[in-house]
């Protein structure tokens, strides 16, 4: 097996190599760091740096949903939310059909995102509530300048209710006389009027009951097939995350752990992080279920204030050695296509 091993996870790393053979990837993320100053008592302290991103790179290509994973506060709304500059990243790329955009403001910046959109986690709390549904999904529309008179505006906001499978006649309605399930597609039906070729889905289904769940993310996959939309799923949960996912990226405390194709990581999982991780997924065949190996994580995730040294997974990796505190593990290829950052892979 041949391995292509590359410096340890800085400003600018290779991953951008897992897209050869494919063509230009739609997005590239190279080096991506997101640094805050930390705050004390609501005092902002510039020597200290919260690290939310801390290096991470990634690619997605056009049409395929890569699958962000990880514990909550390991940096992976901030990393979405940098890719689409809602936070102006510290250092790195972010190259969006081949432009950076950290480098790019004003206009351009404009232009730029209006093909990239989000979906927020929350239903409830992201649409305006003083708005009816129909004012919801026209305000970018209008604010883009993407239809002209109101007939038109009328007729490409009904089009759009009815794609995410809503009534036109709905449009009159305010945010609270709908579902949460409603509440998320007039969320998509909104980032849909822009016809992005990106969308970016913050936890999309978390706050919705299992059943709507699976509606919101059949709706997702049929919106894909039918515009060639690409996805950045963020999510922590990775049986819904195996379902929509061509790839799976893994991260832990700000850094990125592992990548693969879906398969090959649910399979294969190199890194012992992932490991634990999927061996907490509950496996639907009762007998396999109950010879399941659970990997119990002891303690906590560090503070991104005072990240551990070397590796950031050492204070709770079952397989730490003594290399594991003093060196940054290299993102290397372990395998065609799957990205891994452990010394002992
Ligand atoms: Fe565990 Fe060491 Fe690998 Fe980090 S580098 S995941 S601490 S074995």
């Amino acid at each position: 097996m041949t391995q292509i091993v590359v410096p340890a996870p800085g400003p600018i790393a290779q991953e951008d190599q897992q897209g050869a053979g494919l063509g230009q990837p739609l997005l590239d993320v190279r080096g991506l760091q997101v640094h805050f100053p930390a705050r004390q008592g609501g005092i902002m302290e510039k020597r200290r740096v919260v690290k939310a991103v801390d290096g991470v790179t990634f690619h997605v290509q056009p049409g395929e949903t890569l699958g962000l994973v990880g514990e909550s506060g390991c940096g992976k709304t901030t990393t979405g939310r940098a890719v689409l500059q809602l936070v102006r990243p510290t250092a790195g790329q972010v190259l969006f059909e081949g432009r950076d955009l950290v480098t790019m403001q004003g206009e351009a910046l404009r232009q730029m995102r209006r093909r990239m959109q989000i979906i927020f986690q929350d239903p409830y709390g992201s649409l305006n509530p003083r708005m009816t549904a129909g004012d919801i999904i026209a305000e970018p529309l209008v604010v883009h300048g993407m239809v002209k008179g109101r007939q038109q505006l009328k007729a490409r906001v009904d089009e759009l209710l009815e794609t995410v499978g809503l009534s036109a006649t709905m449009r009159r309605r305010y945010v609270h006389e709908f579902s949460g399930g409603q509440r998320q597609r007039i969320g998509v039906a909104r980032a849909l009027g822009l016809q992005p070729s990106l969308i970016v889905c913050d936890e999309p289904v978390s706050a919705l009951d299992v059943s709507i769940q699976a509606q919101i993310i059949n709706l997702l996959e049929h919106l894909q097939e039918r515009h060639r939309i690409a996805y950045l799923f963020i999510a922590h949960d990775l049986a819904v995350v195996r379902h929509i996912s061509e790839r799976v990226a893994v991260m832990y405390l700000g850094k990125m752990m592992e990548s693969a194709d879906r398969l090959e990581i649910y399979e294969r999982p190199l890194h012992p992080y992932t490991q634990a991780l999927l061996s907490a997924v509950p496996i639907p065949d009762p007998e396999l279920e109950t010879t399941r190996e659970r990997i119990i994580l002891e303690g906590d995730v560090p503070s991104p204030l005072f990240p551990p040294p070397g590796c950031v997974f050492q204070t709770r990796c079952p397989k730490a050695v003594a290399q594991c505190k003093e060196a940054v593990p290299a993102w290397r290829e372990a395998a065609p296509g799957h990205w891994v950052a452990c010394h002992l892979v």
